[in-house]
């Protein structure tokens, strides 16, 4: 049933692939990533102009901006031609590229409006790097790795020039693309403010990293979190699971041919896994980081020991999101302790 348009074997193969007439799929490289790459979405413009419209514009790094540009010369356009740029999501994988563009080619930017107090935290340059997700692990009982992660981090330059405001705070609801009647829905869970664009006459759903094919998108991985993301996640996952099935056209990944199915099988991992976090707690684990280690990591079934720090770090922050769900649902306690949530 899952279908690689492209028909090759691997998606992130370099160049512009037709999705359907006058849209095309063109996947760019990540920096040391296990995602591998993300794809954005190259709308022609309807009326036959030279202008183009993005979904998504991948990460502000040099071979992703090179490979951009070459794609779209593969189609006959310029990168110069992008005059309008929808981004899915906060995330510097799908933004960072769009503020880079507006400042060289001077295309419009919009982003959900649900993002604005993350950005405000990324832009700002007295910011710690990632101290809003290091002190949450700490509060999570994992204080050991958030040191060690903090002492990595100083070697990095994070410096806050890569992010600027878009032009327009997206709302839910009717918008356009290079002629192309769009309709965004708000789908908060992975993050916020994140948004998917869903293009009714054509059967498509621009999902960005709110249903993913192949791997289970992380939850509320984000510098002012909500406080129960994985319920926001899965009223989500009911939101696009109740418009008419569409073909998935995710920014990591294969276009495959239905969301439903895709949604069906994310919630039932989630239920699974909320099943199993609570058995962690019954059995004695009292943190977040305490019941990530009782659990299995990856669709290979990992030790938490197995991973890296920054894949730990999201372990933690995934349990967290389920621990914080059962408790809301009344399944187990919750209680802070010297600044450590703690459940029961
Ligand atoms: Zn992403």
């Amino acid at each position: 049933m899952r279908t690689d348009v492209d028909g090759t074997a691997d998606w992130t193969t370099p160049g512009a692939f037709e999705v359907v007439s006058g849209l095309f799929r063109i996947p760019l490289p990540l920096l040391g990533d296990a995602l591998r790459a993300v794809n954005v979405y190259a709308f022609l413009d309807g009326a036959g102009g030279d202008g183009v419209g993005l979904i998504d514009s991948g990460w502000a790094i040099p071979s992703a901006h090179r490979q951009l540009r070459e794609s779209l010369a593969a189609i006959d356009r310029r990168i110069e031609d992008i005059q309008r740029i929808l981004v899915t999501h906060v995330h510097r994988d799908h933004y960072t590229e769009a503020v880079q563009l507006r400042r060289e080619f001077g295309s419009r930017v919009g982003l959900g409006q649900g993002e604005r107090t993350s950005l405000e935290i990324a832009m700002s340059p007295r910011e710690v790097p990632w101290e809003a997700q290091l002190s949450k692990l700490r509060s999570q009982g994992a204080a050991v790795l958030a040191d060690e992660i903090a002492v990595h981090l100083r070697t990095e330059t994070m410096t806050g020039d890569e992010w600027e405001e878009p032009d327009d705070w997206l709302a839910p609801g009717e918008t356009e693309l290079s002629g192309r009647r769009l309709r965004a829905i708000a789908t908060p869970g992975h993050t916020q403010g994140h948004l998917v664009f869903h293009d009714a006459d054509r059967a498509l759903l621009f999902a960005g990293d709110h249903v993913l094919p192949g791997i289970t998108p992380s939850i509320g991985f984000e510098s002012a979190p909500s406080i129960n993301p994985l319920g926001d996640f899965l009223t989500s996952l009911a939101t696009v699971r109740a418009i008419p099935d569409a073909r998935l056209l995710p920014a990591h990944g294969a276009v495959t041919d239905s969301v439903h199915a895709r949604v069906d099988e994310l919630a039932a991992h989630h239920d699974v896994r909320l099943a199993a976090t609570e058995l962690a707690v019954r059995a004695g684990a009292s943190t977040a980081f305490e019941v990530a280690v009782l659990l299995r990591w990856t669709r290979r079934e990992r030790d938490f020991d197995e991973l890296d720090r920054f894949n730990q770090m999201l372990a933690i922050n995934e349990t967290s999101a389920h621990l914080l769900l059962l408790a809301s649902r009344g399944q187990i306690t919750s209680t802070v302790l010297d600044d450590v949530r703690h459940f029961g």
